[in-house]
């Protein structure tokens, strides 16, 4: 057990619910590598949202209160960190949840469903017979009535081929990545460097204002 008074105690924890998401099945082993990549970014911010962030924020509330047909993409890692914000965002825009995850594998996609539906959420999209143009990983699958209809998609943890293809497609892309540098947060038509944890709150609570 960590002390509260430990001085990385909520960074320590968040790394328990990632840990906990691959013992559940929801979160891949390579997204332990992914969520250290995002730690060390997060300690050179010193693990705060800044005013650049927090702008986005505001931007990214308006398109997916303006789209016609938003959806939430959700991989493995969001969805171990931060379930009940992606039901609650779900509900404030309102837009549908969509599970779509990198690394193949359709045992894992249902868990990550039935996990967002353990924190309220009605309905979970999956990826059938809808196609991502330009790529050729496992995240070219998607649903037809979800992200192959959608306008905006919202898209936490992105990589950066499928932002490419996304934009390619003429689809809005809102994504949160602690890297500046990424391809995502290079190519994303609004992109927020902050941490999910501390960014998901804020991002409904723009919504809901
Ligand atoms: P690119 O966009 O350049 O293709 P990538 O796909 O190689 O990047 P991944 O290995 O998928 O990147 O890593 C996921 C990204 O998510 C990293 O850029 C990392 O900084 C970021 N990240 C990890 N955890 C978090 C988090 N909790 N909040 C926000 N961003 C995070």
């Amino acid at each position: 057990m960590v002390p509260k008074s430990h001085p990385r105690y909520s960074s320590l924890k968040i790394r328990d619910r990632i840990v906990a998401g691959v013992k559940k099945g929801i979160t891949s082993e390579h997204g332990l590598l992914a969520h250290g990549r995002g730690e060390a970014f997060d300690y050179m911010i010193g693990e705060k949202t800044n005013a650049k962030a927090k702008q986005q924020i505001k931007k990214a509330a308006i398109l997916l209160k303006k789209a016609n047909h938003p959806v939430i993409s959700v991989n493995g890692n969001v969805a171990a960190l931060v379930p009940k914000q992606l039901v609650q965002l779900s509900k404030a825009i309102p837009a549908p949840l969509e599970v779509n995850i990198f690394h193949p594998s359709k045992a894992r996609e249902k868990a990550i469903a039935k996990h967002l539906k353990k924190h309220g959420a009605r309905e979970v999209l999956l990826p059938n017979t809808g196609k991502i143009k330009y790529i050729e990983s496992n995240r070219r699958f998607c649903n037809k009535e979800g992200q192959a209809k959608a306008d905006v998609i919202f898209v936490p943890l992105e990589d950066g081929d499928r932002c490419e293809a996304l934009i390619k497609m003429k689809k809005k892309v809102i994504t949160i990545d602690l890297n500046e540098k990424s391809r995502t947060a290079k190519k994303a038509t609004i992109t927020i460097v902050d941490n999910v944890i501390r960014a998901m709150p804020l991002l409904i609570k723009e919504l809901k204002n």
